[in-house]
Formats: structure tokens, sequence, C-alpha cells
């Protein structure tokens, strides 16, 4: 048996891992009685991809087809984004949606329905899937799409690895003149600000915002947003010298959990006030790498261990357009409890209706807070919140809401649970998460 977590450090369980590298292997293991789930690269924060016996996809990680002239790529499941990245660019594709690290599988990508800055204009990773093939629980493997087995692609999109184990996934990519971005930082004194400059730059391709999650009185919701475009090279008479040039391997690691007391209301504060005083001007262009613009933390490998032994609690909820007071309510509840985040990242979501995936039209925040006595106690007190609004909680993100929590927040729940039943049906490929939410 062997200790393991996901990437926020809880929980922290006793398990069983496996791997396969052929679709004969999965079959085998999945003719053991024995209840599994699927792990792809871990950087789910909670319980998705843990259970008392884990069979992980990193080893089933072969590219099988890439179409270079109408940018149409194939590859297995445990295949990196990170490894996409590093095919594609060079022949001037990039990924159609990527989230905030590029160390995930293409499966985790699709188990979770991954959403990235550009939600607004090109909705999550199922928009741009073509095909995927899975193996059920019973062995047998079975292709979805949009066209095919239509409900089975669905309750796999955004489905938490539930619906049976993926195999491969065919999507598109999307055409980039350069691997570079125009990026305009702009910073907004509060929240009302931040909110029409999100309504103003809603064309932009990219759009992020950061926010100062402790500051009160007339600069509530101070943030800086950041927005940005694919750069052509050769525009504003910049010509770069390696257009195409790929991201280079991170060489910077914590090695140790840091101590609880380093990350305090004091020192998030501080962190805050160095953070936005950072751009001197009210708006900054520029022109970076893509891995600067999407992937900022993947430069220090294990930041995680920032938070301490205890590890930390990733909060993300997104609440309908119409219910921005949600955010501003939740906003100032965090503020006046001084439990602070480093990372409070706002993001506007367009329409998206799918039957589990995460994304609404809508705001959505992220949150991390380092684990502490009564920390739980406080987020179920933001759920209520949250719900009251008409939102939910990602799944992909969550360690500990209760499954009343769940079961408000996605409509189509029951439906889902129906779905994954019929291809799922006696559970054998299940989660802690799933137990938790008393999905199976
Ligand atoms: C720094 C950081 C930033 C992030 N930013 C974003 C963001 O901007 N947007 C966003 O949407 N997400 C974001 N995430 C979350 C991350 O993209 C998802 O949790 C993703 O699913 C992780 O994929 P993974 O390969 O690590 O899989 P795991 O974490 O191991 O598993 C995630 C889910 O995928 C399932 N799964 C894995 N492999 C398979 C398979 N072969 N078949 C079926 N199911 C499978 C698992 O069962 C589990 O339910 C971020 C995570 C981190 C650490």
């Amino acid at each position: 048996m062997t200790l393991i977590s996901n990437w926020s450090n809880y929980p922290v369980v006793d398990t069983k891992i496996n791997s396969f590298s052929s679709a004969k292997e999965l079959s085998n293991k999945l003719n053991d009685a024995q209840e599994l789930i699927i792990r792809g690269n871990g950087r789910c924060y909670g319980d998705a991809s843990l259970n008392e016996n884990i069979v992980s996809c990193l080893s089933f990680n072969k590219f099988l087809f890439f179409d270079k002239v109408n940018g149409v790529i194939e590859v297995q499941a445990g295949v990196l984004l990170d490894d996409i990245l590093k095919v594609i660019i060079p022949s001037g594709w990039f990924l159609p949606v990527t989230p905030g690290t590029k160390f995930i599988s293409i499966a985790g990508a699709v188990a979770s329905d991954v959403h990235g800055k550009n939600h607004h204009v090109d909705g999550s990773i199922s928009n741009h899937i073509i095909s995927i093939k899975l193996m059920l629980a019973d062995g047998q493997i079975i292709s979805c799409s949009q066209k095919e087995n239509v409900e089975l692609f669905w309750a796999t999109c955004g489905g938490m690895g539930l619906s049976g184990v993926i195999l491969t996934v065919k999507f598109s990519v999307k055409p980039i003149k350069s691997s570079y971005i125009a990026q305009t930082t702009i910073k907004a004194k509060s929240l009302d600000e931040i909110l029409a400059l999100f309504e103003e730059n809603k064309d932009a391709t990219y759009s992020v915002a950061w926010i100062d999650c402790l500051k009160g009185g007339k600069n509530f919701g101070r943030s800086l947003l950041m927005l940005g475009e694919h750069f052509k090279n050769g525009d504003k008479k910049i010509k770069l010298k390696e257009p195409f040039k790929v991201h280079a391997d991170p060489h910077l690691s914590i090695p140790i959990n840091f101590p609880e007391f380093a990350l305090n209301k004091y020192s998030i504060k501080l962190f805050n006030t160095l953070y936005y005083h950072k751009a001197f001007t009210k708006i900054k262009e520029s022109i970076g790498h893509y891995d600067g613009f999407f992937y900022p933390l993947d430069a220090i490998l294990s930041w995680n261990k920032m938070y301490g032994k205890r590890g930390f609690a990733q909060y993300q909820f997104v609440i309908p357009i119409e219910e921005r007071k949600g955010l501003e309510v939740i906003l100032k509840k965090i503020q006046a409890k001084g439990m602070g985040s480093f990372l409070a990242v706002l993001k506007v979501f367009g329409e998206q209706n799918n039957l589990i995936s995460f994304p609404m039209k809508g705001y959505t925040l992220a949150l991390d807070f380092a684990i502490q006595d009564k920390l739980f106690d406080f987020l179920d007190e933001l759920d209520k919140i949250v719900l009251s609004y008409g939102g939910r909680i990602y799944m992909t993100k969550d360690s500990r809401m209760h499954k009343d929590v769940f079961w408000q927040g996605y409509p189509e729940a029951q439906k889902f649970v129906e779905t994954i039943k019929k291809y799922n049906p006696n559970g054998r490929i299940n989660s802690m998460l799933s137990k938790r939410l008393e999905i199976l």
C-alpha cells in the first residue's frame, strides 16, 4: 500500500496503485472484482482520483495521429498537455482550451471538462473534442462524440471518470501565428470596476483577474485584469527570433512542506499589496511567452508544499452572471474572516449547459485556503451562500463539500447518475469523491 494524495495534499489515503500500458492489461484489471478509480496526473485538488484501489493511465501515453494541415490530433489518455504543446507548437498550433497548469493528462482534462481563460469565447474542452474511445466497466470498448453515443459522451465530459476509462481522445487544436501572447494588464481599484472591465473587454480572447481578497474599505475587490491575444509575428514591427519557441522544463522546486505559521493573514496581505503594486501604471502592455501567461505556477514544482503538511483546500465556485451580488457577499465574508488566499482568481464564463460540467454563464472565483481548524465549517457557510445565488462548486477542486451541495448545485445530477449506472452498473469504477457525494 502507498500513501497518496492529489494536488492539495488533502486527503491522504493508503491505497494500492497500478498502471496499464495496453487495453488488454486494463481489461484484466477491470475483470478483477475490485472497485477502482482511474488516475491521471493527480492535479485535481481533492479526492476525485482517489480510492483504495487506483489505476494510473500515465503509462498509456502514445501519440496516435496529428494532422498538421487541419489541426486535428489524437492521443492516448495519459499524454500530458505539456507533451502535446511540445509537439503542436512548432507546427503553428495551440491547445483550444487550457487550464492553469500544463501538467495534466488529456483524460483528466476531459473527465473534468476543463476550462481556461477563454471560456467566454471558446467554451470548455468538450467543445473541441471530435471523439473519445472509452473502455466500459465490463471491458467493452466504445466510441462516443456529440453525434455517436451522445449520452455517454456528455456523461464522460465532466463526469469525473465514472462513466468508464477514457482510452483515447481526438480533438481540434487552434492555429497560432507565434507562441507569444500580447498581454494587457489593467489595474482596477474595486470590485465594481473589475466587473465593468470584464464587460468592456468581453471580446478579448483570454481574460482573467487576480483579486485581493483581504482588502476592505473603498478598495474592496481591487484587482489586476490580465487580457491576452495570440501575438502575430511581425505585428507592431516586432520580429521574434524564435516565433514558435516551446516552453522549457521547470527547474525550481519547493523541497519541503512550509511550516504552518509561514502563511498567515499578514504574509498574505503583504504579498497582495506587493503583487497589486507590481503594475505601476493603470494599463501596461507587454509581449511574453505563453508559458508565463498561461502557466505561471508551473515554474515552481511542488508549490503545493507552501501550504504545509496539513495541505490546503481550493474553493472554486460559479454563480450566474446576474447574481454578482453573491460575489460581493462571499468576498466580504472571506475578508471579515481574515482567511485569505494568495490565489484568488476571477474569470467570466460564457454560456454552457452540459450534463454535468462545472461551467455556466457567470462569474467563477477560485481561492486557496491552508487547512486549519474550523476551515471546513467556514466553507460550509460559503456553500450555503453559493447555493442561495444559484451557483455550484467545482468537483475537481473539491475535497469536502456535503452531498446536498452537489445535488442542489447540479440540476442534471439525477440524469447523470442514471446514465453512468447504465455503463458502470455495479459501480466497479468508483472514487472517494463519488461516494462522498453519493453519486455511486
Ligand atoms: C495549478 C493548477 C491549476 C489548475 N487550473 C485549472 C483551470 O484553470 N481550469 C480547470 O478546469 N481546471 C484547472 N485545474 C484542475 C485540473 O485541470 C483538473 O483537476 C484535471 O482533471 C487534472 O487532470 P489529471 O490528469 O491530473 O487527473 P487526476 O487529477 O488524476 O484526475 C482527475 C479526474 O480525471 C479522471 N481521470 C483521469 N484519467 C482518466 C481516464 N483515463 N479515464 C477516465 N477518467 C480519468 C479521474 O478519475 C478524476 O476524476 C488546475 C489544477 C492545478 C493543479
